[in-house]
């Protein structure tokens, strides 16, 4: 047997702490009296709306249409009043402030119709691929990227494995692990409809770690007789980051700057995976998600289905949030997570966990030290990076240099941190550098866009120019006084 802990170089055994929330089984939220819904829950372009304001509408009303490839539609995740568009702060690491619907709740859970397909396999794939669209699934695990578009896959290249990322490897959040164990048909379902989409790949496979084995056991059953195969993999942080997951299960390296479809394999998130499910079999847009509501500030720990567009703050009163005994709050893990500044920015597709942990839970933020060169960092760095001079180079602004050092290869674990001798918050830094090198670029192509149009304009009066003078030129040689006078001279 393979040993696949030698495949994960790097990585981390942090505090799971997962107890607190994961023995609940899911309980629906009450609905919040007003919800936040931005027109962009998606990498890509924002969606435009087709609703006023004053608009009665019904859950699962399409209220903003998406805008190009890469945008998505928003629905109403039940039914109400809309009662204004704002830009309102959005969940983001940097406070985002975004364009929202505002939709006052009536209470009445009036829906319209929804429509699904008894067989998928009898639907063509286009017709599968817009329903999936149309229901506005994203992918719930990372940016947010479109999942029918990551279901086009470049040309020539076949995926030969689809692994469904069931890992959920950030210590505290358990919302993957609950629907897992609750709706293990339901993700199979959705596993078979992804592998029917990418024309039957060798292997279609659910990834879990070990250390849920109920998950596991359910799945096992759900799956038994399909070609679905259920994979345990030893519990390791962040072996649920595509990269690594992909080498764990393959054992091949993605290459920098290529996509998992070039080299033949597909990711896809459990929550996503279910959402594809309900859009094909029942036509359901993704109207509300499971998060994890832990940490010990909170009096009632577990897994809520929370409507999209739930402001936290009422996500945390209906939890009995103790923000006395709070040191903190975040959204997301940990880990991988950011701190929340401002709690009526709402729940959207990837709010995977709200955190509010206790002081003794994360211990004092000890001030940061200078960086002693100790390398503890470069060993636990899953991605092979040198985290010490990346933090030297983030510091001087360096760009080319973070560029050479692969910067964007790094997947903000935020491993190396976490063992940081000198406590320095080293991923704030690559994020920031990050940031810059965006920018820059950003301005750079903006620049080399507009020198593009000058040229274009310049040569464009240039031939105007020439085309001007060319038809002038007969009219000016008539109307000279020695026109003709050879033709004279010689008759
Ligand atoms: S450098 Fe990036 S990828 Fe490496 S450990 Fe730090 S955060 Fe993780
Ligand atoms: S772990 Fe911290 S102190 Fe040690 S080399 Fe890395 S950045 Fe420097």
């Amino acid at each position: 047997m393979i040993n696949l802990f030698k495949r994960l170089r790097g990585g981390i055994h942090p505090p799971d702490r997962k107890q607190m929330s994961a023995e609940h089984p899911i309980r629906l939220m009450p609905f919040a009296d007003r919800l936040v819904l931005p027109l962009s829950q998606h990498i890509g372009t924002p969606a435009h709306t087709v609703v006023k304001i004053g608009e009665k509408v019904l859950g699962g009303q399409l209220l903003a249409e998406a805008d190009g490839h890469f945008s998505l539609p928003v629905h109403s995740p039940t039914s109400g009043k809309v009662i204004g568009f704002e830009d309102r702060r959005v969940p983001h690491p940097s406070n985002l402030m975004a364009p929202c619907i505002m939709l006052e709740v009536d209470g009445d859970h009036r829906a319209v119709e929804q429509q699904g397909f008894d067989d998928f396999e009898q639907v063509p794939k286009a017709e599968l691929l817009a329903a999936i669209r149309s229901c506005g699934i994203a992918g719930m695990g990372g940016a947010g990227f479109p999942t029918d578009a990551k279901l086009k896959p470049r040309a020539g290249s076949a995926i030969e494995t689809l692994i469904i990322n069931g890992m959920e490897c950030e210590p505290y959040i358990t919302a993957d692990d609950r629907l897992m164990r609750e709706h293990a048909d339901d993700v199979v379902a959705g596993a078979r409809i992804l592998a029917h989409l990418l024309d039957n790949p060798g292997r279609c496979l659910i990834a879990v770690e070990d250390n849920k084995p109920e998950a596991i056991a359910q799945l096992r059953q759900a799956a038994s007789g399909s070609e679905v195969e259920v994979l345990e993999l030893p519990t390791k942080y962040p072996s649920g980051s595509e990269k690594q997951l992909i080498q764990l299960v393959t054992g091949q390296k993605l290459p920098t700057g290529r996509l998992p479809s070039d080299i033949g394999v597909m990711v896809q998130n459990i929550t996503t995976t279910v959402g594809v499910f309900r859009a094909i079999k029942h036509g359901k847009p993704m109207g509300a998600r499971v998060t994890t509501v832990t940490g010990k500030a909170i009096a009632n720990p577990g897994n809520y289905k929370v409507l999209m567009g739930t402001p936290v703050s009422h996500v945390l009163k209906e939890t009995g949030y103790q923000p006395e005994l709070s040191s903190r709050l975040i959204m997301g893990g940990p880990m991988m997570g950011f701190t929340i500044t401002d709690t009526e920015i709402p729940i959207i597709k990837t709010s995977n966990c709200v955190l509010a942990p206790t002081q003794d839970e994360f211990g004092e933020v000890d001030t940061p030290q200078a960086c002693i060169r100790c390398g503890r960092c470069a060993q636990v760095c899953p991605m092979q990076l040198l985290p010490q001079q990346l933090y030297w180079y983030s510091q001087s602004r360096d760009q080319d240099k973070l560029q050479r050092y692969n910067l964007f290869d790094c997947i903000e674990c935020g491993s190396c941190a976490y063992v940081c001798t000198s406590n320095i918050p080293l991923v704030h830094y690559y994020r920031a550098a990050k940031g810059d090198i965006r920018n820059r670029q950003q301005q750079q192509q903006a620049a080399a866009g507009a020198k593009k149009r000058h040229e274009k304009r310049m040569a464009r009066m240039a031939a105007l120019k020439a085309e001007r003078d060319a038809k002038r030129k007969p009219r000016r040689e008539s109307a000279s006084p020695d026109a003709g006078k050879t033709e004279t001279l010689e008759s």
